[in-house]
């Protein structure tokens, strides 16, 4: 069963989402303020933690770079709709997704199932694969890592780069990677969520950032590595 942390302040909506992913099969636990927040999240294990942005304590940001010192674990943040901006704020600090308020429960499932899926599917293999002998991928423990050096990489930093190495010698768009790695679909999917990510990933992978080795850009087409 997967346990999911909900820090929520507004209770009505911590309580509708509580009841229906209780529902669904999932076991909840909601903090009410970002100080709250936090502690659960550092202290016990999730397997995905929903965080709101305007929260009293610790608002979303200082949780999330807080939490992103010592863990990895999926964070969907639930931003409002006129905090536009906050989608990519909250992606360069370590989200790994958002969800717009309002939003339906089926949306909310949806990005629920596409983050945890994520990581069931990666759980299952244990083979090593090895990128031009300097990235190595361990598929049971979700680690990538470079010159014998692990890298700390989120869930879907995981998953992008996992992907990538996985379709060497393909370029992929920037709607094709939110359908494949975030499973957007359509207006869902905001396309700089990718550019924030590979800039991230770059950050952590390559020698030098501004001139990548391993993450290339294909002019007008998208992103790929090298076969
Ligand atoms: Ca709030």
């Amino acid at each position: 069963m997967s346990r999911i942390l909900i820090v929520e302040d507004e209770h009505a909506i911590a309580d509708i989402v509580a009841f229906n992913l209780n529902r669904e099969g999932y076991e909840t636990l909601i903090a009410a303020d970002g100080t709250t927040g936090l502690e659960k999240a550092l202290g016990e294990e999730f397997d995905l933690i929903l965080l709101d942005v305007m929260l009293p304590g610790l608002d979303g940001w200082e949780v999330l770079s807080a939490l992103r010192e010592k863990k990895t674990v999926p964070v969907i943040m639930l931003t409002a709709r006129e905090e536009e901006l906050d989608k990519i704020h909250g992606l360069e600090l370590g989200a790994d997704d958002y969800i717009t308020k309002p939003f339906s429960m089926n949306e909310l499932k949806a990005r629920i199932r596409a983050n945890l899926r994520r990581v069931d599917y990666a759980k299952v293999g244990e083979q090593v694969v090895t990128e031009g002998q300097r990235l190595v991928v361990n598929h049971a423990l979700m680690q990538i890592s470079k010159d014998g050096r692990i890298l700390e990489l989120t869930a879907k930093e995981y998953a992008l780069l996992l992907f990538l190495m996985e379709h060497r010698g393909s370029v992929f768009s920037r709607e094709q990677l939110l359908e494949q790695v975030w499973e957007f679909e359509g207006f869902l999917g905001d396309t700089r969520v990718v550019d924030v990510m590979i800039r991230r990933l770059r950050e952590k992978v390559e020698d030098d950032p501004g001139n990548p080795d391993f993450i290339l850009t294909k002019r007008g087409a998208g992103y790929y590595m090298e076969a």
